[in-house]
């Protein structure tokens, strides 16, 4: 079990953050490449990775696939592992379990989700019977082990809020019930990021937001990124993918090359670090982190 407290570490320390996000595969082969993938991808030396929790699937393969990818990935001896869990389809219970099982697999943060309803994000929310209702009740849940806890933030605004006043209320909550950072939903400029950081300071919030962001990928279908993001993809990346037509290799390109300029535009901000929304394939985000001068976590003796 970890107790270092190296996410939290990384996200205060004095250099940019790195962070790389990877979600459960189905089953155990596609496990074990990932995780020969995810040491491929430490040569950069990111701070942390986090395991998202999955959103489909029973409540039982959804802990189990968490619990074993951070385990593996722990086992790694590399970058500290941060693991995410949603209240969805689970009791209070269970979710006291869960916390434990994940610190005991090696969670050295954990990312506290209300997740979205299995109607997708507009669906409206139905609580599991003696459930929670909202992620800050998680946030207390990870707090009475003592876990460090980090949120989610929305440059975008949440999908069922009903505006910035309510996203920022729900935000103090949480710092309050102990969150000591969050991270944001995908962001592909930084104007939104910067709005955002600005709405939270105004409204008395000092835990510190990372932004996240993705290299857009060759096969990436701009309408499902959109879906996903809650934000229109700026036009002048759009007119770049245009240009790039079906070029798979000059698609790829031009995701990397946005992301390092945004990349550059969030740090020059004030962001405290970079997360990259890896889908399984960090050798873009790799790519933006060298091509920033990033290269995450110091070795021993740097
Ligand atoms: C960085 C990041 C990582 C993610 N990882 C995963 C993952 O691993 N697995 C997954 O399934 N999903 C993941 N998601 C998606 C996420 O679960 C959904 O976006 C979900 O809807 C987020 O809810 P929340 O945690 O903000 O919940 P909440 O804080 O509960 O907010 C949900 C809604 O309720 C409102 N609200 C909050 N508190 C209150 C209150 N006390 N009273 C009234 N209204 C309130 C909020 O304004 C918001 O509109 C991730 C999202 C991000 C940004």
């Amino acid at each position: 079990m970890s107790s270092a407290h190296r996410v939290l570490a990384a996200i205060r320390g004095t250099r940019p953050s790195v962070s790389f996000e990877f979600f459960p595969p189905r089953d155990a082969s596609a496990e074990a490449k990932l995780v020969q993938h995810v040491a491929a991808a430490t040569e950069v030396r990111p701070d942390f990775v986090s395991v998202t929790y999955g959103a489909g699937g029973s409540s039982r393969n959804r802990m189990d696939g968490s619990v074993r990818l951070t385990r593996a990935i722990d086992g790694i001896g590399g970058p500290a592992v941060m693991a995410h869990l949603t209240l969805v389809g689970h009791t209070r219970g269970e979710l006291d379990g869960i916390v434990q099982a994940l610190a005991q697999a090696g969670a050295d943060a954990m990312l506290a989700l209300r997740g979205d309803p299995p109607g997708g994000p507009l669906a409206p929310w139905v609580a599991t019977p003696d459930g929670y209702d909202h992620a800050v009740d998680l946030v207390r849940v990870m707090r009475r082990g003592a876990h460090d806890v980090g949120v989610a933030a929305f440059p975008h605004g949440h999908p069922a809020s009903t505006g910035p006043a309510q996203d920022m209320a729900a935000l103090a909550e949480k710092e309050q019930a102990g969150a000591a950072f969050a991270i944001t939903q995908m962001v592909f400029d930084a104007p939104p990021y910067v709005e955002l950081v600005a709405r939270a300071r105004a409204a008395g919030i000092g835990l510190p937001i990372l932004p996240g962001i993705m290299p857009v990928g060759a096969a990436a279908s701009v309408e499902r990124l959109e879906a996903f993001s809650g934000a229109p993809l700026p036009s002048e990346l759009l007119k770049r993918l245009d240009d790039a037509a079906t070029n798979q290799a000059a698609r790829a390109a031009v995701g990397i090359d946005w992301a390092v300029e945004i990349g550059a535009k969030l740090l020059e901000a004030g962001a405290p670090g970079l997360h990259f929304y890896t889908l399984n394939r960090s050798d873009t985000a790799a790519e933006v982190c060298r091509r920033l001068d990033l290269t995450g976590r110091p070795e021993q003796g740097d």
